[in-house]
């Protein structure tokens, strides 16, 4: 009989395969407590359960783990890139930084992406596999020690935003959130949590009803379907009447703000004609705008804007909430899949 990979398992499952077991029900709380709190991933060393207890537990589950194989350090932004590689071989990227308020991580959701965003190294990359709930449990595991060790301090923080895009892969995503957020799991409260989609409408729509606390935030990157298309192939499935008519509609199941994401590209969608338009799209919407200064990198035939300050000026004077994204790690290959990519490359 193959056993259960433990890391995929919310608290729920594992509680009714531990009684299947007749293991006691605190037992599935203590096991929780040593590898979500403690970081202890071997049974023998969860030295308040039983050894006949371990024994059973071992015959039935696994936890598989992965590793960091590189860390590229930005120590002036205190942002910690990291390149994880699971037990098939397979890597992604996760980012960690310390902003004001704490420590977030950056997480992937699939190894490569299908969404081929033209700005985008991830999308340079064809999906080879979803993560499995436990593969985006183990990054925040193996983050959680490298930043306590270092100093002594908890990420409380998760954007899922990493390579991969999360709603591709979404029964795996919910299952890594029902472990994120419980109580015995990793504890990190929904409000804490923010999930990115480059706008897979039904998806956005199905997590506001199941998990109405996570924050949402949506790339959006252009006022209109012309500039939209030539940027995100995923906009000839969902236009953008269609995702801002389902924004609209998460705010209000959800009584939640959006962040919309926006990366100025020079000439691209950078225009303050861009900007107006895009004000007049978000009328109603309750939402904030995050301005992305772009990360220009060889892959891709994109420039920087230089009316950042402009596109940014015009948004606020109409009233929309809007912010320049503070620039990390522009000295470690920051956008996300371009360390995969070059660790890729050094392979070849
Ligand atoms: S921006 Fe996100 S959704 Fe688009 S290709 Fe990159 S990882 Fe995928």
């Amino acid at each position: 009989m193959s056993k259960h990979l433990l890391l995929d398992l919310s608290f729920d499952i594992c509680e009714k395969l531990f009684a299947k077991l007749k293991l006691k029900n605190f037992i599935v709380k203590q096991v929780f407590h040593w590898i979500y709190q403690k970081n202890i991933y071997d049974f023998n060393k969860m030295t308040n359960i039983s050894l006949n207890n371990q024994k059973i537990i071992k015959q039935n589950f696994a936890i598989i783990l992965a590793k960091i194989i590189d860390i590229n350090i930005d120590k002036k932004h205190k942002t910690f890139k990291f390149l994880v590689q699971f037990h098939d071989k397979n890597s992604i990227e996760m980012v960690v930084m310390k902003f004001g308020y704490g420590w977030t991580i950056c997480l992937s959701s699939q190894v490569g992406c299908s969404m081929q965003c033209k700005f985008c190294a991830s999308g340079m990359k064809i999906k080879k596999r979803d993560l499995t709930p436990g593969e985006f449990v183990m990054q925040y595991l193996l983050a959680k020690k490298y930043i306590f060790d270092q100093f002594h301090e908890r990420i409380t923080n998760i954007v899922i935003m990493g390579i991969g895009e999360p709603f591709d892969n979404f029964t795996n995503l919910v299952e890594a959130l029902k472990i994120i957020t419980n109580p015995y799991g990793m504890a990190i409260g929904p409000n804490h949590i923010t999930v990115s989609t480059c706008g897979i409408c039904p998806k956005i729509l199905q997590l506001a009803k199941l998990m109405p606390k996570i924050n949402l935030a949506v790339s959006l990157h252009a006022p209109n379907d012309a500039i939209r298309k030539q940027l995100m192939p995923i906009n000839n499935a969902y236009n953008l009447n269609l995702l801002l008519r389902t924004c609209k509609k998460y705010c209000h199941l959800t009584k939640k703000r959006i962040t919309f994401e926006y990366i100025l590209l020079e000439n691209i969608n950078d225009h303050k004609t861009d900007a107006i338009e895009l004000i007049k799209k978000l009328k109603g919407i309750n939402c904030y705008v995050n301005l992305i200064p772009y990360n220009e990198i060889n892959e891709c035939k994109f420039a920087r804007s230089k009316k950042i300050n402009i596109f940014f000026n015009t948004l606020k004077q109409n009233k929309i909430l809007v912010k320049i994204r503070q620039e990390r790690g522009g000295t470690i290959n920051a956008a996300c899949g371009q360390l995969r990519i070059k660790y890729e490359d050094d392979r070849k």
